[in-house]
């Protein structure tokens, strides 16, 4: 179909190689991609945005995208890893072509490739420790230094490269590089190292392989033997590409060719951002596990009761850019709120409680009350809701001595109890340490929510809960894991100085309208004036546990 003018939006730059790749027939037209994940670590939104970008091209071009496991680096790997991120990106709303791919798959293949080089003069068995060889490597000004083992002959390397495979040679103790070109000012080119010796179990293989292929050897073969057509990555990658391009040439013959083609990654605000950084939070236990509410983990974020449209909408709205840039984090959070907004049915919930009693409403009555689930959407319908004699209200409803501006309960003050009545202040009591235990009130029978007597107006509404209907529940507050805009980005300090000591409030004593006793952990609601909320799955049977996904409003914009 196509879109009014008014609606289209120009092609960001990678759609525009795409289309012209098809109306030149490139790779017979075919739209082919992958999305590579290393499975050393569980997922984050920058990787979320990788996903949606590629497996976003596929649908718009009717292509296809798989997902290949980039595990060549057994000493970080771990099916774990490999299992959190299928679930990850099905929970995304994607679906990967086929059974997941493995470049561990291509081993055998690898190697003969790495054979056939040796033959080909392209590549040999450098024997010198791994320090001299980077050294030798120099600077991109000046041309670096050839080892002695450069020109060895072509049998040399192939008898070492097959002993190197058999297990013969320690870990270290010698490697395969290729053949390029040692005074090339881009340093990848300079050699660079095809396969190292590792006796490490891999997840997949076992005790099978002792080398492994490095990243510049498996990741364009791996491409090619998939029949990948664009190869998305991130701009780091970019200096490598005449090596992702050496190497397609070593081995291809036909017309086909993968394209590699680079973005700029996504950076947030207050965020840390690397699979390394990430992991060292879970292990030195600054966080819970990689799904603590608080984490830039996908299943942090499920936790804490993101949906995947709102990552999808964000990762759509921030668009796909050629240079690097750093995205407020504050745009995530309007996202998510703009679809919880749309979803979450509305419920009453008290985190701070007093205890507040209509001195003149009857003891024992219980009246149900109509409350609509959504007011943006009739289609939620409605619920009821116990109104009682004794009700719990926040603590920070009713001040003692209230300024003018205070629209709430105070000595002579009137406000209405949403969906319920308009009360009077009449009292309250204190215990000995001057905390207030009790406030009394009166109501106005006459002032009910929907009848005539709605007519009233008073300033003040404020939320409340049954005290003798309600349920308790542990509320689980957040707010930025990092008081710094890029812990990361400081030369002399380690990331893990910005922490937030503050990123994680827990209110044992909550309460909440009954309605609620048999939500699961996952479903989330909207507290009226507290924010968005999701059912946690340390709830037990007898106590809810609920993280607040975000507050109603930025807070953060307010304190800038
Ligand atoms: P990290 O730097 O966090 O360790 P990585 O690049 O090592 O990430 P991979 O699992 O190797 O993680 O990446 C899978 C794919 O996602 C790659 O194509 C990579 O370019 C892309 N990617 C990684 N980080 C980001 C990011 N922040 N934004 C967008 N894409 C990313
Ligand atoms: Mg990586």
């Amino acid at each position: 179909m196509e879109l009014p003018e008014s609606e289209k939006r120009s092609l960001n730059f990678i759609e525009s190689i795409i289309e012209e790749d098809l109306v030149e027939n490139k790779n017979d037209s075919r739209v082919h991609l992958r999305f590579p994940p290393e499975p050393n670590g569980y997922l984050h939104i920058g990787l979320a945005k990788s996903i949606c970008l590629n497996f976003g091209l596929a649908n718009e071009y009717n292509g296809v995208c798989i997902l290949r496991f980039d595990d060549t680096n057994p000493e970080k790997e771990d099916v774990e890893y490999v299992d959190s991120i299928k679930e990850d990106i099905v929970w995304l709303g994607f679906n990967w072509e086929g059974e997941p791919h493995f470049a561990s798959d291509y081993f055998e293949q690898l190697y003969d490739w790495a054979v056939q080089l040796i033959k080909n003069n392209k590549a040999y068995v450098d024997e010198q420790p791994q320090e001299l060889i980077s050294e030798q490597r120099g600077v991109p000004t000046r041309p670096g230094t050839e080892s002695p083992f450069r020109n060895r002959p072509v049998e040399e390397s192939l008898d070492l490269f097959k002993r190197m495979k058999e297990g013969e040679f320690e870990t270290g103790a010698m490697i395969l590089r290729s053949k390029i070109d040692m005074s090339s000012p881009n340093m990848h080119m300079r050699d660079p190292i095809m396969y190292r010796i590792l006796h490490q179990e891999h997840h997949r293989t076992g005790n099978k392989w002792c080398i492994y292929p490095m990243y510049d050897w498996a990741h364009g073969q791996s491409d090619f033997i998939e029949g990948i057509t664009h190869s998305i990555c991130t701009l780091e990658f970019e200096v490598h590409r005449p090596l992702y391009d050496w190497a397609l040439d070593q081995i291809n013959d036909g017309d086909y060719r993968p394209r590699q083609i680079e973005f700029a990654r996504l950076n947030l605000s207050y965020t840390v951002m690397s699979k390394r950084k990430i992991i060292e939070l879970v292990q030195n236990n600054v966080v819970r596990g990689w799904d603590d509410p608080r984490m830039p983990t996908i299943s942090g974020f499920r936790r804490r009761g993101y949906t995947p449209e709102s990552i999808r909408n964000f990762a759509d709205r921030i668009g796909i850019a050629k240079r690097n840039n750093v995205i407020d984090v504050s745009l995530l959070e309007f996202s998510v709120r703009e679809h919880l907004n749309q979803i979450a049915p509305r419920a009453m919930a008290v985190i701070n409680p007093v205890k507040l009693i209509i001195t003149n409403y009857p003891e024992g009555q219980v009246e149900e009350l109509e409350l609509s689930n959504n007011q943006n959407d009739p289609e939620a319908g409605k619920r009821l809701v116990p109104f009682t004699r004794e009700v719990y209200i926040e603590r920070d409803d009713f001040m003692e001595d209230p300024p003018k501006k205070f629209f709430r309960l105070g000595p002579g003050r009137e406000v209405r109890l949403v969906g319920a009545y308009i009360i009077k202040y009449e009292d309250y009591k204190k215990d000995a340490n001057g905390v207030v235990t009790e406030i009394y009130c009166t109501y106005d029978p006459d002032s009910k929510s929907g009848g005539s007597g709605a007519k009233r107006k008073v300033k003040g509404t404020i939320h409340w809960v049954s005290a003798d209907k309600a349920i308790d529940a542990e509320v689980r507050l957040y707010d930025r894991l990092f008081l710094d805009e890029d812990p990361a980005g400081h030369k002399d300090k380690n990331f893990k100085e910005f922490l937030n000591p503050d990123s994680l409030k827990i209110l044992d004593n909550c309460k909440l309208e009954p309605s609620l006793a048999n939500a699961k952990p996952g479903d989330k609601f909207q507290f009226p004036r507290l924010g968005y909320f999701c059912i946690d799955p340390d709830s037990s049977n007898d106590k809810l546990v609920i993280n607040r996904t975000v507050p109603l409003r930025d807070s953060w914009a307010k304190k800038k």
